[in-house]
């Protein structure tokens, strides 16, 4: 799939977001390579996910598993790491193993239990990460932030051992301003660090926040998974 003028965007602003995230990372006093930007390739499609891997970009994000299916096949043997962040329904849990190496959105012990499953019979485990509704919207999935300590109890006494359990997602409120996102964004930190106290989990140190228009505060809060969609690809395609 060649690069032409309708995807040369794309690599200028992989470049420079990349720029920007380094940049911001040095600001809060971390190395560069602490914050990993996952491209959200949703609604567009494999010529623009292969401009954006022309630009040395291997991390894309996906959020459902349908048109997932039909892009990741494209870029098989490439060396892409998939990211699946939207809300899984159990019914397509059997084919988050096989594609995805990550998993943004575990929000119940059940799906968990499902999810390992299947990932214990395909012979592969996945990278994982609890999913929090921080600013305790009804609309938003997540776990409610009072039951995080919960799940993640029964999860370790489940030992779904095909899930490695790294560390904690959210979405942001839906607010012009910053000032609640940056809250929010500092209250995962809290709860991740709180993870961490209470159960000591090896590895579980992985902050997934921030999306185009707040990775700067998420960044500032201790991100290290951000995952961004118009900043790279532009707007949204229609599904
Ligand atoms: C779409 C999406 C993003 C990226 O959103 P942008 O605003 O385009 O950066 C990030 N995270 C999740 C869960 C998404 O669904």
């Amino acid at each position: 799939m060649p690069i032409d003028e309708s995807t040369s965007p794309i690599v200028e602003a992989v470049h420079r977001v990349r720029g920007e995230i380094a940049t911001l990372a040095r600001r809060a006093g971390r190395a560069p390579d602490t914050v990993r930007l996952v491209a959200v390739s949703k609604t567009h499609g494999a010529e623009r996910v292969a401009a954006a891997l022309a630009a040395g970009q291997t991390a894309f994000g996906e959020n459902t598993m349908q048109e997932a299916m039909t892009k990741i096949p494209v870029f098989a043997g490439r060396g892409l790491e998939w990211h699946f962040i939207g809300h899984l329904q159990s019914n397509k849990a059997k084919f988050l193993p096989g594609h995805f190496a990550w998993w943004h959105s575990l929000d119940s012990i059940a799906l968990a239990q499902r999810v390992a499953r299947y990932a214990r019979a395909a012979g592969t485990s996945l990278q994982t990460l609890i999913e929090v509704n921080v600013s305790a919207e009804p609309s938003k999935h997540g776990v409610a932030p009072p039951s995080l300590y919960g799940l993640v109890e029964s999860l370790l006494q489940a030992n779904l051992t095909a899930l490695s359990l790294r560390g904690l997602m959210a979405i942001a409120p839906n607010s012009a301003d910053e000032g609640p996102r940056q809250r929010a964004f500092a209250y995962l930190r809290e709860l991740l660090e709180g993870c961490q106290t209470r159960f000591g989990l090896h590895g579980f140190n992985e902050l997934s926040m921030g999306m185009s228009d707040d990775y700067r505060a998420a960044i500032q809060e201790g991100a290290t998974l951000v995952r961004l969609g118009s900043a790279i690809f532009g707007a949204r395609e229609k599904r």
